[in-house]
């Protein structure tokens, strides 16, 4: 009896609201919701009056005060969701849909949390909800509207996180204002931070490392000269350099960005070819290492070989032989040949025999101690340390023809296109899927490295033709389920879809493809456990402990013998530094013969 007088009054004083004006009708809802014992249509017309008003907050209470009274009501969840998405948080938003859809499987709930899902990038989850709207009687009308959001969710997700990383960090700066004001003023320090301790670095990667156990004169001479390069840094980027390297990249970046776009797609540099994710310590020695030496700063440098890696290697070929040097291939290296504990050439595949004063590897540590050299020479504590330096390969390789270039959401215009295109809008993404990898599995959300070289030289590929090359991590050596042969195409297959969701129509333009997997890395390339950089970079296996404690300069477990490669300090990458340092320990060395 009481209930039903108090919804007749409740309806008079909203039919009074209908015609007062906006202030009078504020308050005539305001009075129908709080008699009324049900949730009445009052609730809904007083956010509607109140966000005509922007008074969007108070809106937004009366929607709270509807659910906290009405909590087994699925109106009034639906009204929470709007309320909350009029403040604009469409977390909060997303928990009082989600509740409308636990209370009624109600396709407008599904809808609107789908919606929501959809603008997070979360495209499965959108996809469920939309689902549910269809199974709850939202119809071929909620399917439709699933295909449609799936198609251009990646474009839209895409084209609302894509930024550039430019050479010049004002420019990037600029850029990032219009995204974040906090971002823009904060990149241009940590660039600058950036390139004072990777000049720093520069100093250190172009040094021999010390000998820890019986260090010579020389060796002191090389302390002070880096102690000097570390002084100039000042006092501040000294401390800075010691605090920073042993940390976790995400926490680095965090302490001077704050999008997550921006924070993946520089920490995307500092785990780049490894075997670890972005909370993963020493991720900032990596990051700093890889900035050593260029002039790429927080974003990093990118260049490209005319003709490709493989015109480099031509070039550098012809320049040995100009200078006497020979240069054989297709030419397998089985043995060091030792006498006395010494390297006094190599035995080939084929049987021949070749005899040198030093022999000089290229081939990675792991490699040369364990398979090229002779179980007796090297002794057990050397086979058994180098038989443990970490190798964990994790990267695939994709090479796609393309019959176009495709068009990325948010990237107009061939100059965003020439660098490289990094697929790492954050670090949680980043972080999930490397998490697949230590499980021996591939995320369905990997990290990607794309570089289309045709925009630079088109003579790689046919008139209006390009070429793509992807690098895909994190794809682990070992994989759980399966072999790798049976998992090669899933790989191509993975990264295009990928690729597609900020590229539409990628796929179509494909006409070849190549799938290179840490496996394949190690059968045609001699790279062991498939590791593109010989060795993990982690700080355990850096400057002197590069590869080894006490093999890090160059001579490598018996006289004559030398590590030239990655493998090296100070480490992968196309530099030519750890052969640089090598040649002028190795010339040393001869010198020092010579003259006894
Ligand atoms: C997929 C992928 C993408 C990469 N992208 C980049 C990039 O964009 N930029 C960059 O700077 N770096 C990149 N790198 C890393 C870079 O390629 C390496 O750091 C660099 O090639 C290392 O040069 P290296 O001379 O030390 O060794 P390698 O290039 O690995 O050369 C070692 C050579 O030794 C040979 N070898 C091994 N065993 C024997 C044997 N028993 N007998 C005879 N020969 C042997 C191998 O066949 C190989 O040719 C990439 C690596 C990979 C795998």
């Amino acid at each position: 009896m009481l209930k039903s007088l108090r919804l007749m009054i409740a309806s008079f004083a909203s039919r009074r609201a209908a015609s007062s004006s906006p202030r009078g009708a504020v308050r005539w809802h305001r009075f129908a919701c709080a008699v009324a014992p049900t949730f009445v249509p009052s609730y809904r017309a007083l956010v509607e009056l109140l966000r005509e008003q922007e008074n969007r907050w108070a809106a937004r209470a009366v929607a709270q005060e509807a659910a906290e009274r009405f909590p087994d009501n699925a109106d009034a969840w639906m009204l929470l969701g709007l309320g909350w998405q009029l403040v604009y948080r469409q977390q909060e938003a997303l928990a009082a849909f989600e509740q409308a859809l636990v209370l009624a499987e109600r396709p407008d709930a599904a809808l609107a949390a789908g919606a929501i899902y959809q603008r997070f990038g979360q495209h499965a989850d959108a996809a469920a909800r939309f689902a549910l709207a269809y199974a709850a009687g939202g119809g071929p009308e909620a399917l439709r509207l699933n295909a449609e959001a799936l198609f251009h969710a990646g474009d839209e997700a895409a084209a609302e996180q894509a930024l550039t990383l430019w050479a010049d960090p004002e420019r990037t700066a600029a850029e990032l204002r219009a995204r974040s004001p906090h971002d823009a003023e904060g990149y241009e320090r940590f660039d600058a931070r950036v390139r004072a301790l990777a000049s720093f670095l520069a100093y250190l990667y172009a040094a021999t490392p010390p000998d820890v156990k019986s260090p010579s004169f020389g060796d002191a001479m090389s302390g002070v000269r880096i102690g000097n390069a570390f002084r100039r840094l000042g006092r501040k980027a000294a401390r800075e350099a010691t605090r920073a390297m042993p940390m976790a990249i995400a926490d680095y970046v965090a302490e001077s960005l704050d999008s997550d776009a921006v924070r993946g797609a520089i920490a995307s540099r500092a785990v780049q070819y490894t075997a670890m994710g972005p909370w993963s310590a020493g991720t900032t020695a990596v990051f700093l290492g890889d900035s050593a030496g260029n002039d790429g700063g927080a974003a990093g440098q990118s260049t490209i070989a005319r003709g490709g890696p493989g015109a480099l290697a031509d070039s550098l070929a012809s320049a040995a032989a100009s200078l006497g040097a020979e240069v054989r291939t297709g030419a397998e290296v089985v043995q060091v040949l030792t006498t006395e504990h010494r390297a006094i050439g190599v035995a080939l595949a084929s049987g021949e025999e070749l005899h040198a004063r030093v022999v000089v590897s290229a081939a990675d540590p792991k490699r040369t101690i364990t398979t090229l050299l002779d179980p007796v020479v090297a002794g057990p504590e050397l086979m058994w340390r180098a038989g443990n330096i970490r190798t964990p390969g994790i990267v695939s390789k994709v090479n796609l023809a393309l019959s176009g270039l495709p068009a990325f959401a948010g990237a107009e215009g061939q100059e965003r296109l020439a660098g490289r295109i990094v697929i790492a809008p954050g670090i949680d993404y980043l972080e999930k899927a490397f998490d697949a990898s230590k499980y021996g599995r591939v995320s369905d959300e990997p990290y990607l490295e794309a570089t289309i070289p045709t925009l630079m030289d088109p003579t790689l590929a046919p008139e209006g033709a390009h070429v793509m090359s992807i690098l895909v991590q994190w794809t682990p050596y070992r994989v759980r389920e399966g072999e790798w042969e049976a998992e090669r195409e899933r790989v191509g297959d993975l990264v295009v879809r990928t690729m597609e969701q900020y590229a539409p129509g990628l796929g179509e333009l494909v006409t070849a493809r190549q799938v290179l997997t840490p496996v394949d890395l190690e059968r045609e390339y001699g790279l062991s456990g498939g590791h593109p950089l010989h060795a993990e970079p982690g700080l355990d296996q850096f400057f002197a402990w590069r590869p080894l404690l006490g093999h890090a300069r160059y001579r490598f477990g018996i006289d004559g013998l030398y590590l030239c490669g990655s493998g090296a300090h100070p480490g992968g990458g196309i530099t030519g530094a750890p052969g640089a340092n090598a040649a002028r320990v190795i010339l040393s060395d001869l010198t020092k013969r010579r003259q006894r």
